[in-house]
């Protein structure tokens, strides 16, 4: 059955939950409560001696609660609701107490069993009232409601009215209102779709905007690292170039530490030069006279080989400094040896008395033998380097 028409009967069926105040059924009569041949309400038991239904009164006050709960169980429906502990409450009221209360379960299956056969009735009762008009009604509702539906959703030109019923329907939606609507229907869809575009416009703007920010961050970033990397880089330089200056100097400094100090060397070998000629023609000279004399005038004249010449000057490390110093610089180690042979001869305490006569003077032969001394120990050094 397609279409349930339960709202239009009385029946034992689903009723929407605001019509529960509406009595569903009739217990009194479905269950047989009243005695049919007492015409009033008897023990419901049954009385095996007499082959009938018991026919013992039922005292006052349980006939009064029994009438309450068969009230009460007509608003109930008991095709739904388990009305099973509520029959045995009424059974227990309405058998006698004198024989029957023993037969509240026999009682109970039996309503249960009238229960369904009147359900069932009321079923094929009701598949036999319906009535073809009021089916025809409501699939007049039904194709309305299509009708306005299909309309909303697509328009209602395309819906095919082939049913007489339905040309009625399709009078209700006459053109001129349709187009109306229809245009209405179109602005909306404008206005909708206008706005749509509009919020995709504030998208892509918001996009673009935040790409912009993104990228003009980007590059704030980058040019304060490029600034930064140029700040390295200069001070980087800066240090290189002070680094280098400090280097230039220390190399002006050294340059001119060794120019002062050739400069010193030149000079000093000049004075040497100077001294190493003088001596060697003041030798000549005395060579030449004849120099005996006293001490003190020996002392003045002799060329003492010390940078001074003067005798005051004589000690080992000064004449030592002198025969290593005062030669010139470019003779060979074959000239210097020979220098210094000849200059040995030149002090040897043989060879002075013959020159000066014999030395009385005990601190002038200490002169002579120290400057003695000093030039047999150079020639002993210039030999051993010659032989190198
Ligand atoms: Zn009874």
């Amino acid at each position: 059955m397609g279409i349930s028409l339960n709202s239009r009967h009385d029946s034992f069926s689903q009723f929407p939950p605001e019509q529960r105040k509406k009595k569903l059924w009739d217990p009194s009569t479905t269950l047989d409560i009243i005695n049919p041949s007492k015409g009033c309400l008897t023990c419901v038991g049954y009385a095996p001696s007499c082959g009938r239904r018991c026919r013992n009164p039922i005292n006052q006050a349980n006939r009064a609660s029994a009438y309450r709960l068969l009230e009460d169980l007509s608003y109930i429906d008991a095709s739904t609701t388990d009305i099973n502990a509520k029959l045995h409450q009424l059974a227990g009221l309405t058998l006698c107490l004198r024989f029957h209360q023993g037969q509240k379960n026999d009682i109970v299956k039996k309503w249960c069993r009238k229960i369904d056969q009147q359900q069932t009735a009321s079923r094929i009762s009701i598949d036999a009232k319906v009535d073809p008009n009021r089916i025809e009604e409501q699939l007049k509702d039904i194709e309305g409601l299509l009708a306005h539906i299909l309309y909303k959703t697509k328009g209602a030109d395309e819906f095919i009215f082939s049913s007489p019923t339905s040309q009625h329907y399709r009078k209700r939606y006459d053109p001129q209102s349709a187009q109306e609507e229809r245009a209405q229907k179109q602005r909306e869809e404008e206005t909708r779709k206008s706005r749509e575009r509009e919020r995709e416009n504030q998208q892509q703007e918001r996009v673009k905007k935040e790409r912009e920010e993104k990228e003009k961050k980007k590059r704030e970033e980058e040019k304060m690292q490029k600034e930064e990397q140029q700040a390295k880089d200069r001070e980087a330089r800066e240090r290189q170039e002070r680094n280098e200056r400090i280097r230039q100097r220390a190399e002006q400094a050294r340059k001119e530490s060794e120019r002062k100090a050739r400069e010193l060397a030149a000079k000093e070998r000049e004075e040497w030069d100077k001294v190493w000629l003088h001596y060697v023609l003041q030798w000549d000279d005395i060579k030449k006279k004849d120099m005996k004399g006293t001490s003190e005038n020996l002392r003045k004249i002799i060329p003492w080989p010390v940078k001074s010449g003067d005798w005051r000057g004589v000690s080992g490390p000064a004449v030592e400094d002198f025969f290593r110093k005062a030669p010139p610089q470019t003779t060979s180690a074959e000239k210097m040896l020979a220098i210094m042979k000849m200059e040995c001869l030149k002090w040897h305490t043989d060879r002075v008395p013959r020159m000066f006569g014999v030395i009385e003077d005990k601190n002038l032969a200490d002169l002579f033998n120290t400057v003695a001394q000093v030039a047999i120990k150079i020639r002993a050094e210039t030999g051993r380097q010659r032989e190198r």
